[in-house]
């Protein structure tokens, strides 16, 4: 992977223009709550590893994020558990991130947790109103909420891709991983 290759200030604007919907779902609550709980911790500090975030950037993305607390606190409470998911501490296992088929399968979120697939997880009214305030039309929202109702979460994905990428012409193989579905977007606005 590319550990290092992207900094703490940058991951804003990556997020927003190359990460899933589960992801940048996390990302907002993040910036809206300047929290998140431990699920939503784990699930999405995993994949911005994944994404080339090192554990030095890593530690000020975070302690960045969690505006409201004290060094002293982020120290005793996130700073170790930050360091673990990099396999610095404990273990010492070099934790991968989730993929999609982990991520609808196990733990779902309870009330005030935002990990999760937005497709697997969300109500259905909900998931329609995400959509649309990214701006995605009608129809794309219909076809996207017709997959989800027969259980494809990940062709859901799939398909928000493909509309959320326009200038993409070839045929994508189905989303299976977060950090899939990031890189192949990147390579897209690099070519
Ligand atoms: Fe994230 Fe996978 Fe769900 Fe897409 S299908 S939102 S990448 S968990």
């Amino acid at each position: 992977d590319g550990t290092g290759s992207i900094t703490a200030r940058e991951v804003d604007s990556f997020i927003h223009h190359h990460a899933p919907l589960c992801m940048r779902n996390l990302h907002d609550s993040l910036r809206a709550d300047k929290h998140l709980k431990h699920g939503g911790r784990l699930q999405y500090g995993l994949f911005l590893k994944g994404i080339g975030l090192s554990v030095e950037e890593a530690l000020i993305f975070w302690r960045q994020a969690f505006a409201n607390i004290t060094d002293d606190k982020f120290q005793k409470e996130y700073a170790y558990n930050i360091r673990y998911n990099y396999g610095l501490e404990g273990k010492r296992v070099n934790f991968k991130p989730y993929s999609c088929a982990k991520i609808i399968t196990s733990n779902p979120p309870s009330t005030g947790e935002n990990h999760g697939c937005p497709f697997r997880h969300f109500s259905a009214g909900n998931l329609e109103a995400r959509l649309r305030r990214d701006n995605i039309n009608g129809a794309h929202v219909d076809e996207i909420l017709e997959l989800v109702r027969n259980k494809h979460y990940q062709l859901a994905c799939t398909k928000h891709f493909e509309v959320t990428h326009p200038q993409n012409k070839e045929k994508i193989d189905n989303i299976e991983h977060p950090n899939a579905y990031y890189e192949l977007s990147k390579r897209l606005a690099e070519t």
